[in-house]
């Protein structure tokens, strides 16, 4: 029988390699374990593995008998450790109950604390600690988390009846209540769960443990639990890890203290101890926002100008054995750390550790600083950046030299720059960034329900909080700016209105806020374009030179050219030539062209474009100087380009002299039932030769211009859109060809130049080998391979995409992330086949998937030579393409 519930700390040797793997015991878990095994001070306990939440879930929320006798059996073990027992009324071993999946997920499942506590062993609480006013203070608090955690009773019920006590006594903090005032809450607690359940608060110690860990199980398939799966692509079939540990109290007086710290800064990467901590608390007050927690270290209090003392000042001999922690732990993981602690009565516990979140612009800097330390190598420091984060260094940030009008300051909690609309709660900034709008999302504090609000917003700002609240956690994960506990704001609900130092706004008036700063700002500031410098520049470089494919970039103005360029960008696999045409100065001359009765009208109407789109060409050859440049030619449905509405067809029969009836006659004519499987792609080069001629002469006059002004000859890439046969492609390859050979006679010139084909069409896979005789290059373009293998329409498919995904159908949207299993067949089968007719056939793939570093990792599998990705995704394909290339 393989092992279920793995013991730890209490001198357990952690001989079974799963005690200590993430995939069994979850990352809490697991790290507990290691924590324990190198000497660290952790409080004795036990992990229910993933593997038996999975089991508990699919076989309809049991218990086996195994389970049952195996956790009495670790439950013991925490008890001989300790030396007290579970339920007993002189001298109770109380618990905590937690969560923990193989990658950690806030906010998930909150925390149970004290669990084992009822209302005799509070008594023995009272004697064993000698510390009444704590006993009931512990009571109280568990009763509170237990019944909102695991018996469903709001939370809110019990604050309530919390502040009509305060009132009532004329008390402000919690700090000011007395022992018998906590035992006369305690009596209010178990009467309100009394009242919402129609039974008792559970007395039996057993009845609580297992509820706690039924909930936990229950609660990875909570609603928010999948939402952040969705959000974040974490598989419904991992489970979580239930982790039953020994209570060690931070709030047994001023001895004590409980924190979360990080080992170096994770908004800025900065080599510095970060944390915060309150004297005389337990766990959760620090991340719940109520208490605002003090600064760890002296410096970083003096640099915020704060009063209370820092840990290092209040507690220098806990703060040391913590530090001493810190390093052993960078040490041990050879990464930055987030670790949780509690100090009782002077001496330190740890509870926690794990590779911290951190924001792009820390994980490059941490990265560059641990390769310089010695502490790992280049490899290891380009396989630690997640390629997806960086894409928050590639938006705009604020420009400096703009003018400010600061309302207020928070917390700089998760850095970048934002500006939108202020919606007061989840549900609307999820309804108004649906309609298109940018919002900022400004709350009190957050909880795990506004995690789809949070998502939706380009900003969060919350009131209250500190750096390691559950709004700056989960933004820095996602990415989103971040200004949290600012203490100037107050929220009205009722007027949905907010204060903002003296400054009254609405929801709907827009601020900004600046993540790095903290800056509060009315209205919208001006931003500057990204660059790629500093620690994102040198691991680039150091990607660079581990990845065997290329990337190139799919781009068709100049100035997208450059930008893609600076980001690193090798070449252009794909100028979408289409996008030319909606040009407002050329739109008529295409519509002309289009509704056109026969060949001699679309000649007079290209003759028009003619001019254009070489000229296009030309500016982009000029940008790419050196690089390869694919141009692929025209491939929408025609009818993309027709006018809509009356007052667009007067207007273009006034331009070019044909009565509206004959165009609406001719546009009714054009109307396809199915366009995207209609009149496009080569399809149209076939038919209307002529708009292809146009495009391909266009194509090498630029080239000679070009190689005329720089002495340097570009290389074009003429691509043939959606081949399904070899016929199509031989026609159409001689017909550029003929052309270049024209225009190179008339030039007087040589040069080269390649005919390819993209690869969109399950036929042009199966039949690659043949079509190879016809091409020199193939790019895969799995925008359509995705859409014409799974038969879904790539235009319809966000419809009913979502509920897939939901479902496990699809593990995740295919036009996103490549259907590998499926579509990745007929990629590879195209490349085997293309490559088993031509030895040096060049391939590459150019649909959205190019910029997705799964798929580029699947890429790199089947040997493609490139991948093209839009610009702002080129830095993430040359970071996917290094990892990549390293895993292989
Ligand atoms: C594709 O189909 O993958 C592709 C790149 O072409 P488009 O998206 O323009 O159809
Ligand atoms: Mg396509």
């Amino acid at each position: 029988m393989v092992k279920q519930v793995y013991t730890f700390g209490g001198g357990v040797k952690h001989s079974d390699p799963r005690s200590r793997d993430k995939v069994i015991c979850g990352g809490k878990g697991a790290n507990l374990a290691e924590m324990a095994g190198i000497g660290l001070p952790v409080p004795p306990g036990f992990t229910i593995t993933t593997e038996e939440c999975v089991k508990y879930l699919a076989e309809g929320a049991e218990f086996s008998d195994q389970l049952r006798a195996d956790v009495a059996e670790a439950l013991t073990h925490i008890e001989k450790t300790v030396g007290k027992s579970f339920g007993d009324a002189s001298d109770p071993l109380l618990v905590s109950v937690r969560s923990g999946a193989r990658v950690s997920m806030p906010g998930m499942m909150d925390t149970v604390l004290n669990l084992g506590l009822n209302d005799e062993t509070v008594q023995g609480l009272v004697s064993a600690s000698g510390d009444e006013r704590f006993a009931w203070d512990s009571y109280r608090r568990f009763i509170q988390m237990y019944s909102d955690v695991v018996l469903g009773v709001e939370h809110h019920l019990f604050e309530e009846a919390l502040e009509i006590a305060k009132e009532d006594n004329g008390y402000v903090n919690d700090v000011e209540l007395s022992a018998s005032d906590w035992q006369k809450i305690v009596k209010e607690y178990k009467a309100i769960v009394e009242k919402e359940l129609d039974k008792p608060f559970p007395q039996d110690v057993q009845e609580q443990l297992w509820g706690a860990i039924r909930a936990v199980f229950d609660s990875w398939d909570s609603d928010r639990a999948k939402v952040y799966r969705r959000l974040n692509d974490i598989p419904g079939g991992w489970g979580t890890a239930v982790n039953v540990q020994a209570m060690v109290f931070g709030n047994m007086g001023d001895t004590s203290a409980t924190g979360v710290a990080f080992t170096r800064d994770p908004a800025t990467g900065e080599k510095a101890y970060y944390g915060e901590w309150l004297v005389n608390a337990q766990g959760e007050d620090v991340v719940a926002g109520i208490r605002t927690p003090q600064y760890l270290t002296k410096a970083a209090r003096e640099r915020a100008g704060a009063k209370p003392l820092s840990m290092e000042e209040a507690m220098p001999e806990a703060y040391q054995q913590l530090a001493d922690v810190f390093e052993l732990l960078e040490k041990h993981y050879k990464d930055m750390q987030d670790i949780e602690f509690t100090v009782e009565r002077g001496k330190l516990w740890m509870l926690q550790t794990r590779s911290g979140k951190r924001t792009a612009k820390a994980a490059l800097k941490m990265a560059v600083d641990m390769v310089a330390e010695g502490l790992i190598d280049e490899k290891t420091a380009i396989l630690r950046v997640d390629p997806m984060a960086l894409d928050q260094l590639l938006h705009p940030t604020l420009d400096p030299n703009a003018a400010r009008d600061v309302l207020g300051k928070g917390l700089p909690a998760s850095p970048g720059a934002a500006s939108g609309a202020i919606v007061l709660d989840a549900d609307t900034a999820e309804k108004r960034a649906e309609m298109g709008e940018a919002v900022i999302l400004v709350r009190v504090e957050t909880s795990p329900e506004d995690i789809h609000g949070m998502h939706a917003a380009k900003g969060i700002l919350t009131a209250r909080g500190g750096m390691t609240s559950h709004a700056a956690v989960v933004a820095r994960g996602m990415g989103r700016c971040c200004v949290s506990g600012a203490s100037g704001v107050s929220i009205d609900m009722k007027s949905r209105t907010l204060r903002i130092g003296n400054r009254e706004l609405k929801e709907g008036d827009v601020i900004t806020l600046d993540g790095s700063t903290g800056d509060i700002m009315a209205g919208e500031v001006p931003t500057v374009e990204p660059e790629l410098a500093g620690d994102f520049a040198e691991l680039m470089i150091w990607a660079d030179k581990h990845r065997r494919m290329k990337v190139r970039t799919n781009a068709e103005t100049p100035a997208d050219c450059k930008m893609a360029r600076q980001f690193g960008a090798e070449g252009i696999g794909l100028c979408r030539t289409e996008h030319m045409f909606f040009d407002a100065s050329r739109i008529s001359a295409v519509r002309q062209m289009i509704l056109a009765e026969d060949e001699a009208g679309r000649r007079a109407a290209l003759e028009k474009l003619l001019p254009e789109q070489r000229d296009d060409f030309a500016q982009i050859f000029m940008v790419m100087a050196g690089l390869p440049v694919t141009i692929r030619l025209l491939d929408p449905p025609l009818h993309e380009f027709l006018p809509q509405g009356d007052a667009e067809f007067a207007e273009l029969s006034e331009t070019i002299g044909i009565g509206v009836d004959t165009l609406k006659r001719r546009a009714d004519e054009l109307h396809e039932m199915n366009p995207m499987l209609g009149h496009r792609g080569c399809r149209l080069g076939i038919t209307f030769p002529e708009i292809y001629e146009m495009q391909a002469r266009a194509i090498f006059e630029a080239a000679c211009e070009v190689a005329e002004r720089l002495g340097d000859a570009p290389v074009p890439e003429v691509m043939i859109p959606l081949v399904a046969t070899k016929r199509e492609l031989a026609i159409l390859r001689k017909l550029v060809d003929d052309t270049a050979a024209k225009v190179l006679a008339e030039k007087g010139r040589s040069l080269d130049y390649m005919v390819g084909t993209m690869i969109e069409l399950p036929r042009a896979a199966l039949m690659a080998g043949e079509i190879a005789e016809e091409a020199k290059f193939f790019s895969f373009g799995t925008n359509d391979l995705t859409q014409t293998t799974l038969g879904v329409s790539r235009d319809d498919a966000a419809r009913f995409l979502s509920p897939y995904v939901e479902k496990g159908i699809y593990a995740r949207d295919p036009f996103v992330s490549l259907d590998i299993e499926g579509v990745g067949q007929l990629v590879q089968l195209g490349a085997d086949r293309g490559r088993a007719t031509r030895a040096d056939l060049k391939l590459g793939i150019c649909g959205e998937h190019g910029g997705d570093p799964a798929s580029i990792a699947f890429c790199e599998k089947v040997g493609l030579d490139y991948v093209s990705a839009s610009p702002f995704r080129v830095p993430i394909a040359r970071l996917a393409a290094a990892q990549a290339a390293l895993a292989g």
